[in-house]
């Protein structure tokens, strides 16, 4: 959405305010006000992308869309009804801005984790935000909390692997990345994880570094395999949050951003980043995530007969799905479920708004090329 918004115009600063302060704000009545409030600021065709769709839709049909149950034990069931797909469940609650907020989050992912396991282990897996487990995840920080924050993600990671399940470090802001890169190598290196074989990692294509990050994560699984443990999983996506990091290096004034700034660049990376991923599948398990169907495309032909998965969101690229399938019916397609209550949603849904809404994205470029300017009409696998 604000790759369409001049920044320095009023309606840019309004859509800015309106995406940060919209998921901290608790309660429906003020959300309304919100909205009410900024988005006579943006203009028409920005209201048609992103904004627009929040307000008239409601949340309770993006939740539909977006979000796979409210619940662990409902979404369990329905996904053993989809028995064509694995599932990473996401329990929704990131950010945690209080002690009590990240420990109410690690209780959830525990309840998951032993439902999970005791249902289907195997199949499933779940997808953790280090800043979800630790109210303080961030680089001033980190000297202080590593500690704390690694025996949280050390205890769950030992009840994910005793639940016979898969687990998956999200991504999240680059300033965040070697925090998280770090934390990964210790846990990789654990002597009691290494038996699992679920144990993996996101990392992000926009990242000016992806390709040094990716053979970091390499070296890492060449060590581990080595010691006789079990391979690591990578599961490659272009990243999410490329809005917010574009203006967070313009208000710290950086020489560079740390994304690319140009989409052409991010596939460009994603593919070269696929390329040394699967050139490792002796000891790692690379995962691709994304619903751009030629970036998917160029991964099968570049794949060839090697390891790997699939994995699209929940509420994106089902059709996708639906041709991959056709073409290449041995394929693992994982799908990443989101999992909450309605108050937890937010700014999970923002992302997802943001993505489907901004102008580089290939599901707004294929809404243009078909002449279909009459948004939000548009599905989301407009493609699929
Ligand atoms: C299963 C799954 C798990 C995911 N997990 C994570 C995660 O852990 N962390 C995370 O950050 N994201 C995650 N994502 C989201 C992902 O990063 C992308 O935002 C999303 O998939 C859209 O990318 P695409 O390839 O599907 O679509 P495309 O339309 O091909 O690509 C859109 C992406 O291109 C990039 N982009 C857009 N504009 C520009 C520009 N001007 N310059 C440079 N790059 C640009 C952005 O990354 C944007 O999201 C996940 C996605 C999936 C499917």
């Amino acid at each position: 959405m604000f790759s369409l918004l001049p920044p320095d115009q009023p309606e840019g600063e309004a859509a800015f305010h309106l995406a940060e302060a919209l998921p901290r704000t608790p309660d429906r009545g003020n959300r309304a006000a919100l909205l009410q409030d900024k988005v006579p600021f943006l203009r028409q065709r920005t209201l048609a992308l992103a904004v627009a769709p929040l307000a008239r839709l409601g949340i309770d049909v993006l939740a539909g869309q977006f979000v796979y149950a409210q619940r662990i034990e409902d979404a369990l069931s329905r996904a053993s009804r989809e028995k064509q797909s694995c599932f990473s469940f996401d329990m929704l609650g990131e950010g945690a801005r209080t002690a009590e907020d990240a420990k109410r989050n690690l209780a959830k992912y525990a309840v998951a984790v032993a439902a999970a396991g005791r249902i289907s282990p195997q199949r499933h897996g779940v997808s953790i935000k280090l800043s979800s487990i630790h109210e303080r995840y961030d680089a001033p920080s980190f000297p202080r909390i590593r500690g704390q924050l690694f025996e949280r993600l050390l205890g769950l990671s030992r009840a994910v692997a005793a639940s016979g399940i898969g687990l998956t470090i999200d991504a999240e802001e680059s300033e965040r990345l070697a925090l998280q890169l770090e934390l990964f190598a210790e846990l990789s290196a654990h002597p009691e994880l290494s038996g699992w074989a679920g144990l993996g990692i996101a990392v992000q294509a926009y990242n000016t570094g992806i390709l040094r990050t990716v053979e970091r994560l390499a070296a890492m699984a060449r060590l581990r395999v080595a010691c006789g443990a079990a391979p690591l999983c990578v599961r490659l996506v272009k990243g999410a949050y490329w809005d917010a990091e574009v203006k967070r290096a313009q208000e710290l004034g950086l020489e560079h951003y740390p994304v690319f700034t140009d989409k052409r660049c991010t596939d460009l990376a994603y593919l070269a980043a696929a390329r040394l991923l699967l050139d490792e599948t002796d000891t790692l398990f690379p995962q691709f995530a994304t619903h751009n169907p030629i970036t998917l495309g160029c991964v099968l032909a570049l794949a060839g007969t090697r390891r790997m998965e699939c994995q699209r969101l929940h509420g994106m690229g089902e059709s996708l799905q639906r041709s991959l399938r056709r073409l290449a019916p041995a394929l693992v397609m994982r799908v990443y479920a989101p999992i909450g209550p309605r108050r937890d949603l937010l700014a999970y849904l923002l992302r997802r708004l943001l993505e489907n809404g901004a102008n580089t994205s290939f599901v707004r470029q294929a809404a243009c090329a078909a002449d279909l300017e009459s948004l939000p009409g548009v599905k989301p696998d407009v493609l699929g």
